[in-house]
């Protein structure tokens, strides 16, 4: 049955959920997904606080200092960052206060060391500033207790680690990484680091495979190669049960080799569609194996990235708790021409660039199925809708980002 490419995502986003969540240190924690919402118990700053080293004093004991007639301040207490004041500022005094460090009670100002001559224990203030005034960091401005700071769903990167170190959340709740295996079929294939033989060719798809999974947040372990033999293939799951995906490729066309539709029927696993209307990448089967996704995917190199991408990457997302699972997409205008029409909707790597405040895009050589080149430089697959015509240099086309 073949199948739209909404469609089919229509059908397989609902069966796939987040996978269970796990308590991590925070030092395991980069690109993980958060599994709880993370609510700040404590303001911060946690205390009004120095942002410069100087001095902290009342701001109207200074309204009239100017060059020729400064105010002098008694110097009464010393500060340094992690450290408590002793002692409230009154009329006509100061402490002297480092970076970081909590203002006195009674001050409601801070001046630079740099604008200020210490002469014995006075400090002596030449001007007058508004400024002095703004100079405190004040309790809660940044973070206020019982504030939301993280959202469930969130990819924890350097920003978040530092925020969760700050409201001491050492073990956070993440979500585990979905395990894909990725098994590559096909009687030619061997290994990438075996010697070539009359008629083999080394597995690229299991490379590209665990690079797509790996970028998509999920764990990717590798099943290897298998020859054409459907007692073989059915062995492999056999032999590595309890994964929440699995992705074949090759074999999941109809020449006389291509095994995964009996596949399916040998492992009993009820076929969802064996066909997406996209080009490349028509061959996907869908079916549910126990508890886990089951995909096969075309053996040829772009036909089967192509389909990752726009069908199998979204539901990985998915499963490990993000939110957004399709990459961005802009408007591009074409370089050059497509000169092929087509029934169906199509995606074509292309090099996409900005001039002048305008998306280009221009199509790559070596587009063929079966190649791999042109994936090198592609950062956009231009989605062609179905039935179009021969496209002109200029025609505005719609492109997916890709964006790692
Ligand atoms: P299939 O989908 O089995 O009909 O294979 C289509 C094409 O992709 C054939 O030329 C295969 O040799 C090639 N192919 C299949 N699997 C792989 C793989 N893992 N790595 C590279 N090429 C492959
Ligand atoms: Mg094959």
């Amino acid at each position: 049955m073949t199948v739209l490419l909404e469609d089919a995502l229509r059908t397989l986003l609902p069966l796939v959920q987040p996978s269970c969540s796990m308590r991590l240190p925070l030092e395991k924690c980069l690109d993980r997904i958060l599994a709880e919402d993370i609510i700040s118990d404590m303001d911060f700053p946690p205390f009004d606080r120095s942002p410069l080293d100087g001095y902290a004093f009342r701001l109207k004991d200074v309204q009239k200092a100017s060059p020729q007639k400064p105010v002098l301040l008694k110097q009464v207490d010393y500060v340094p960052a992690g450290t408590w004041p002793t002692k409230k500022v009154e009329a006509g005094e100061a402490t002297r206060i480092m970076t970081g460090a909590k203002i006195p009670e009674g001050a409601d100002a801070v001046i630079r060391l740099e604008d200020t001559i210490m002469d014995g224990e006075y400090v002596e203030i030449k001007h007058y500033s508004e400024q002095m005034g703004k100079n405190i960091c004040f309790q809660g401005e940044e973070i206020r207790s019982g504030e939301v700071v993280l959202v469930q769903g969130t990819c924890l990167k350097e920003g978040e680690l530092s925020m969760l170190a700050m409201l001491g959340h050492v073990t956070p709740l993440v979500y585990e990484k979905p395990k894909v295996g990725i098994l590559a079929t096909g009687s030619e294939l061997i290994s990438a680091a075996e010697a070539l033989s009359p008629g083999k060719i080394r597995d690229t798809n299991s490379y590209m495979l665990l690079a797509k999974v790996l970028l998509a947040g999920g764990e990717p372990i590798l099943l290897g190669q298998v020859e054409d033999d459907i007692e073989a293939i059915a062995e492999k799951f056999y032999t590595n049960p309890g994964l929440s995906v699995y992705i074949t490729t090759g074999g999941a066309s109809i020449g006389d080799y291509d095994l995964m539709e009996k596949l399916f029927a040998r492992l009993q696993i009820p076929m969802l569609f064996n066909r997406v209307a996209i080009k490349p990448g028509m061959p996907v089967l869908a079916g549910q194996w126990k508890d886990s996704l089951f995909i096969a995917l075309s053996g040829n190199p772009a036909a089967g990235s192509v389909s990752f991408e726009v069908l199998v990457r979204p539901l990985l997302l998915k499963m490990t708790g993000v939110q957004k699972w399709h990459r961005p997409r802009v408007k591009v205008k074409l370089h050059g021409e497509i000169k092929k029409a087509s029934d169906t909707r199509r995606f074509v790597w292309a090099h996409c660039w900005e001039k002048q405040g305008m998306l280009f895009a221009e199509p790559l050589h070596y587009q063929g199925n079966g190649m791999l080149r042109s994936m090198l430089k592609a950062n956009v697959l231009l989605d062609i809708p179905e039935g179009s015509v021969a496209l002109e240099d200029g025609v505005e086309l719609e492109a997916i980002l890709l964006l790692s």
